[in-house]
């Protein structure tokens, strides 16, 4: 793959990581005994009972999201180790190129079209 296309796709993945970590943090507070680890903060509003409620509705939405924010992290992360070790845009089944139009559409992919068609139809 050409390099400068890399390079501008890690830019983009350094980006939106960063983007991630300060959403995460903007509701999670960081656990000193686990790296890299959130936790999401439980809202405090109040003992009054419909607050209450509204701090269980804001934690759950909250845990959630913070879910989907940690593993969009990890698929940054893998993404960018790819790129380190040189493995970048190699499909991990069939280890042939992922194809930069995919890649640019979706910079985390580990998977070609092809394999990726095969593995939904095998779900
Ligand atoms: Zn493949």
């Amino acid at each position: 793959m050409d390099k400068k296309v890399i390079e501008k796709i890690k830019k983009d993945l350094l980006a939106s990581k960063k983007q991630l970590s300060e959403d995460l943090k903007s509701f999670t507070k960081k656990d000193e005994h686990t790296k890299d680890e959130h936790h999401t903060k439980f809202p405090d509003y109040g003992d009054k009972s419909d607050e209450s409620v509204q701090e269980i509705d804001e934690y759950t939405t909250n845990l959630a999201t913070e879910k989907v924010l940690e593993s969009a992290l990890r698929d940054i992360d893998n993404a960018l180790a790819r790129i380190t070790k040189g493995t970048y845009g190699i499909c991990k089944y069939c280890k042939k190129e992922i194809g930069e139009k995919r890649l640019m559409a979706r910079p985390v992919a580990n998977t070609c079209i092809a394999c990726k068609t095969k593995l939904q139809k095998m779900a």
